[in-house]
């Protein structure tokens, strides 16, 4: 088992409907020490990649993201933000998500200043369950005409269905914690 793989079967708690909860170290309470443990480990498995920005997605996302970052030369981090409204100016990217945990379904939107064509982008998520989160990230990315140069996952639900689409469509998609039954 692997630093994070340990620290989920000691303090990780399996909740109704598939849930994991992690909120001692992970979304919640977060343990910084262990996110640049996963910055550095990301950093091995994309090595070859040229990668000038971090994309992820609230709330979850952004604490691991950050941490990351300083092991990607402190690129800038975007976070994808989920909005109710539909009145949604030209000034922005919108791809539709549905919540895993929450069911509903929210528009993610990113201002176009920030996503680019020159944008090398690593994508980051604490969660992959279905993949709607992530395939909502690399719309709002191809939107933009930037490039997805990998995406890395925390804790990877292997028993669903988002790791096998994603890496079907080619991505090179890397779990640091992949769980095959709860
Ligand atoms: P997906 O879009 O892949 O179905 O779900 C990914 C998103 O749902 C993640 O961003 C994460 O916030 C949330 N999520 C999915 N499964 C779990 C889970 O077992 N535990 C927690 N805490 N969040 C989850």
């Amino acid at each position: 088992m692997n630093f994070l793989e340990e620290r989920i079967v000691r303090d990780g708690v399996v909740k109704e409907g598939n849930v994991l909860k992690v909120d001692s170290f992970l979304n919640h309470q977060m343990d910084i020490e262990l996110f640049d443990r996963m910055g550095e480990e990301f950093a091995k498995r994309f090595a070859d990649k040229e990668i000038n920005k971090i994309l992820t997605i609230e709330a979850s996302g952004i604490g691991i993201a950050v941490i990351v970052a300083r092991h990607f030369g402190n690129c800038p981090v975007v976070f994808a933000k989920k909005s109710r409204s539909i009145n949604l100016d030209g000034d922005m990217y919108v791809a539709e998500v549905e919540s895993f945990t929450h069911k509903n379904i929210n528009n993610v939107i990113v201002s176009k200043k920030f996503l680019s064509a020159d944008d090398r982008i690593l994508i980051i998520d604490d969660f992959l369950a279905n993949g709607c989160a992530l395939q909502g990230l690399i719309q709002l990315a191809m939107e933009a005409d930037a490039t997805v140069e990998g995406i890395g996952i925390a804790i990877e639900k292997g028993f669903q269905a988002g790791g096998r689409i994603i890496r079907n469509l080619g991505y090179q998609l890397e779990s640091l914690a992949i769980i095959e039954s709860m």
